[in-house]
């Protein structure tokens, strides 16, 4: 079994003493746990690269805005250190929110421009409350490297960016995304979707392969890509709206012509589960 903590100050001791006696490299899978084949494959690139693996499993309620699912989302720690055992991971840190954020907390991490776009237009201070507990998080583990799913592609590049401007001593390490057989994208939230919904859903990953058809056969202007996704997506009965579909570079800047490199985001309304996904242009 892993070792479970849920005290910062006993994690703390316990990776200093493992740095210190063993000289132990550390890698650092945050997570908001619920944990799938997403997460584990998270967990088997730390632990190709490190001596010790440590996952954290903490839903963290400032990255929920007013409506959103906090309440719901689907919590079961049990579930999730049966599967921190079978990946191997050392050390699981599940820290309460009175300990994460005690009275008098009053500090936000702000990622400029990178928040106010795509997800951050359609939940306001979200990545506010990503790049804030993602700070705290690295303080407290202090791992040498932290794996981030592409799946999250914007919290990739916010991660990337603040780890980049605060000079913090970690190496950030990209996992693409993992997906199931016919192509949806692993997520927690996936255990909302009714079967009907669920099949809805995989518009979403057929609309990249709709996408690279066109690409492949030379249709390059993203305003004509960005159509056909979204009329693909939307002809599915269970999807109830599109947040928004956009073509980027890999920095995140808007695309009118479509390179290889480039990404297609979407964030889709399949009922009530709002899903997020990616796709690498690659042709
Ligand atoms: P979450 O528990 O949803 O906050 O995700 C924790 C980490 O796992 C984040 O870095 C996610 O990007 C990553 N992740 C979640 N789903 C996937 C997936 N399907 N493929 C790759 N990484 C993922």
């Amino acid at each position: 079994m892993p070792l479970l903590f849920k005290g910062i100050k006993e994690l703390r001791n316990h990776i200093k003493s493992l740095r210190k006696e063993q000289g132990a490299s550390v890698g650092f899978v945050p997570t908001m746990g619920y944990l799938h084949e997403g997460h584990r494959e998270l967990i088997k690139s730390s632990k190709m690269q490190n001596d010790i693996t440590v996952l954290s499993v903490f839903v963290n309620p400032t990255q929920f805005g007013e409506g959103e699912d906090y309440e719901r989302y689907p919590r079961d720690l049990d579930r999730d250190l049966a599967v921190c055992e079978e990946e191997g991971v050392d050390v699981v840190f599940a820290p309460t929110v009175e300990k994460m954020y005690p009275e008098g907390f009053s500090t936000e991490v702000v990622v400029k421009g990178i928040e106010d776009v795509l997800e951050g237009k359609f939940r306001p201070g979200h990545f506010r409350g990503v790049a804030t507990v993602v700070l705290k998080l690295l303080n407290i583990v202090n791992p040498d490297r932290a794996y981030f799913g592409e799946k999250d592609y914007q919290q990739l590049k916010l991660i990337e960016r603040m780890v980049s401007d605060l000079n913090l001593p970690v190496e950030i390490v990209p996992v693409p995304v993992v997906r199931e057989k016919d192509g949806l994208a692993y997520s927690s939230r996936n255990t909302y979707l009714s079967p009907e919904e669920r099949e809805s859903a995989l518009s979403i990953y057929r609309s990249f392969l709709l996408a690279k058809r066109l690409i492949e056969k030379g249709n390059r202007e993203a305003d004509n890509i960005k159509v056909a996704i979204r009329e693909f997506i939307m002809s599915h009965p269970k999807v109830k709206k599109i947040d928004y579909v956009e073509i980027t570079d890999e920095n995140l800047n808007p695309k009118d012509i479509i390179e290889n490199g480039d990404r297609i985001l979407v964030a889709v309304w399949v009922g009530n589960t709002r899903l997020i996904d990616n796709w690498k242009v690659e042709v």
